[in-house]
C-alpha cells in the first residue's frame, strides 16, 4: 500500500507547460485522488483509483499522461493511438477530451474522439495520421477497429474510466474484446466509482502489480451532515459568528478561515464578545498548537480557529460544528471541511457564511456536491436595547424551518449529463480483499487520535 500526499501541483515536478495550465485553471491544491494517483501513475505503476466523478479524477489520470507523453516526444505511427481512454459515455468522453486539451493546452499534444452517435467518416480521417490521445467508447472503438481505421497495438497507457457504468451498460465483454488487442507491456490505469465482484476481476485480469487508491466519495460525506448557508455583510461575520456561537448546541467548534491574520481577528473578535477561543495556525509554534489541540480534545476550549493547511492534521473526534467563516476558494475544501464533523456516522452540522463577493464560490461548491445547501437566515442578535432584530428580509424562525426542510429537498439539482450517481454504494469495496483501499473513506475511519501537521 502507498500512500503520497503531496500539498502542492509543484511537488510532482509535471512539466512547466503542464503547471503553467494548471495555474491559468487556479488549480493550487491537488484533491486526494491527484495526490495518490499522479506520483505513482508518473513512475509508470498500474492504478486502480476508486474515485467518482467530482473527485478531480479525470486530471489524476490525465496530468501523468501529459507529462509522459510531453517527455517521451514521438509521432504517432498511422492509425494508432499512443494513449487509449476508454469510457461509458459519449458526454463523459467529451468531458475527458475537454481536460486533455485543457491541461495540455501548452503541449503539442493531439487528442480526438471515437463516440457513437455521430459520423464515422470524420474519425477515420482524424486516426489516419495517428493520434497521441483517443478518447472512446467502447462499442465505436471496435467499430473503427473492424473497418481497419485503428490498430490497438501501439497503445502505451490505457485508462479505463468509470468501469462499473461500464458494466451495468453492458460493456464488459466489449472491453475484454478491446484488451485482447493491446500490448500486454502498458500502463494501465483503472477508475471505477464502486468495486463489484464483476469489476474487482475484470480489473484483476487487465492490472499489474497495481497501487490501489481510494478517496471519499464526496456527495456521500456532504450527505450526512446538515449543512447550512447564511447570506450576510462581510462586516456582520463577527456578530454573526458569536450569535451561532452561543445558541447553537455545540460541543466542539471548528472555524476557518481563509488567513492566518484572519484566524486571530476572528478570536479577538470573539474575546470581545465574551467568548473563548484559541486560533491554530502556521505562525504558532509546534508546542503552541500541541497544547490548544489538547485543550480542544479534552473540551477545555470549546471553538478552535483553524486555516485550511493547519486544520489538515487535526484529527478529532466529537466535532459537532464547522463554521466556515470565509467560503473556500477551492470547493474540494469545503467538503475536507464539513467532514470534520459527523465522523463515525455521527450527526454533524456545518454552518457557512457567505458575503456576496464568495457567492461564486459557494455555487462551485454546490456544483461538487451536487446539493443547492439551505440557505438559513440568522437566528435574530438582541441588540442592546433588548428588542431582537431581524436582519432585513428575513422570515421568521418557523416560517424557515418549515421552508428549509421542503427547500432542501426540492432544489437538489439533477445529476448533470455523464455525471450521474452511481448505483452501487461505494462503500460496498472496503468488503473486497481485492480492494482494500490505500486511504479508508471518512465514514469507516478509526477513532481519532490527534496529530498536527506544518503549514
Ligand atoms: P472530475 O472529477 O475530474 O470530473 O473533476 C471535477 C471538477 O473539479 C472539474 O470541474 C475540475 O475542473 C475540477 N478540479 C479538478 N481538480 C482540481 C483541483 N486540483 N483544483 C481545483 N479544481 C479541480
Amino acid at each position: 500500500m502507498e500512500s503520497n500526499c503531496l500539498n502542492s501541483f509543484a511537488a510532482f515536478g509535471l512539466t512547466e507547460p503542464i503547471t503553467r495550465a494548471l495555474a491559468q485553471e487556479n488549480y493550487v491544491t491537488p484533491t486526494p485522488i491527484q495526490a495518490q494517483t499522479i506520483p505513482v501513475a508518473m513512475r509508470g505503476r498500474d492504478v486502480v483509483g476508486i474515485a467518482q466523478t467530482g473527485t478531480g479524477k479525470t486530471a489524476a489520470f490525465a496530468l501523468p499522461i501529459l507529462h509522459r507523453l510531453s517527455t517521451e516526444r514521438r509521432r504517432p505511427e498511422p492509425k494508432r493511438c499512443r494513449v487509449l481512454v476508454l469510457a461509458p459515455t459519449r458526454e463523459l468522453s467529451a468531458q475527458i477530451l475537454d481536460s486533455f486539451n485543457t491541461y495540455g493546452r501548452h503541449l503539442r499534444v493531439g487528442a480526438t474522439l471515437a463516440i457513437g452517435g455521430v459520423s464515422i467518416a470524420p474519425q477515420v480521417r482524424a486516426l489516419a495520421p495517428g493520434v497521441d490521445v483517443l478518447v472512446a467508447t467502447p462499442g465505436r472503438l471496435l467499430d473503427l477497429v473492424q473497418n481497419r481505421a485503428l490498430r490497438l497495438d501501439a497503445v502505451n497507457i490505457l485508462v479505463l474510466d468509470e468501469a462499473d457504468r461500464m458494466l451495468d451498460m453492458g460493456f464488459i465483454h466489449d472491453i475484454r474484446k478491446i484488451v485482447a488487442q493491446l500490448p500486454v507491456k502498458r500502463q494501465t490505469l483503472f477508475f471505477s466509482a464502486t468495486m463489484p465482484q464483476a469489476i474487482a476481476e475484470l480489473a484483476g485480469a487487465m492490472l499489474r502489480d497495481p497501487v490501489k487508491v481510494a478517496v471519499t466519495p464526496v456527495a456521500t460525506t456532504a450527505e450526512r451532515i446538515d449543512q447550512r448557508i447564511i447570506h450576510l455583510d462581510r462586516a456582520a461575520k463577527p456578530a454573526a459568528l458569536a450569535d451561532v456561537l452561543r445558541h447553537e448546541s455545540i460541543d466542539r467548534a471548528l472555524v476557518f478561515t481563509r488567513t492566518k491574520h484572519g484566524a486571530d481577528k476572528v478570536v479577538r473578535g470573539l474575546a470581545k464578545a465574551g467568548i473563548a477561543a484559541q486560533a491554530i495556525h502556521g505562525n504558532k509554534t509546534q508546542p503552541q498548537r500541541e497544547r490548544v489541540l489538547a485543550a480542544f480534545r479534552a473540551g477545555r476550549i470549546k471553538t478552535l480557529i483553524a486555516t485550511d493547511i493547519a486544520a489538515r492534521g487535526i484529527d478529532v473526534d466529537g466535532i459537532s460544528h464547522v463554521v466556515n467563516y470565509d467560503l473556500p476558494n477551492i470547493p474540494e475544501s469545503y467538503v475536507h471541511r464539513i467532514g470534520r464533523t459527523a465522523r463515525a456516522g455521527a450527526a454533524g452540522t456545518a454552518i457557512s457564511f457567505c458575503a456576496a463577493d464568495e457567492v461564486p464560490y459557494l455555487r462551485a461548491i454546490e456544483k461538487l456536491i451536487r446539493t443547492a445547501i439551505p440557505a438559513a437566515n440568522r437566528r435574530p442578535s438582541r441588540p442592546a436595547h433588548g428588542r431582537p432584530e431581524r436582519p432585513r428580509g428575513e422570515t421568521p424562525r418557523r416560517h424557515r424551518e418549515h421552508r428549509r426542510g421542503g427547500e432542501a429537498h426540492q432544489r437538489r439539482p439533477a445529476p448533470a449529463p455523464g455525471r450521474a450517481k452511481p448505483r452501487h454504494d461505494p462503500s460496498d469495496l472496503a468488503t473486497l480483499p481485492f480492494l482494500q483501499p490505500a486511504v479508508r473513506p471518512h465514514a469507516a475511519r478509526a477513532p481519532a487520535t490527534a496529530s498536527i501537521t506544518g503549514e
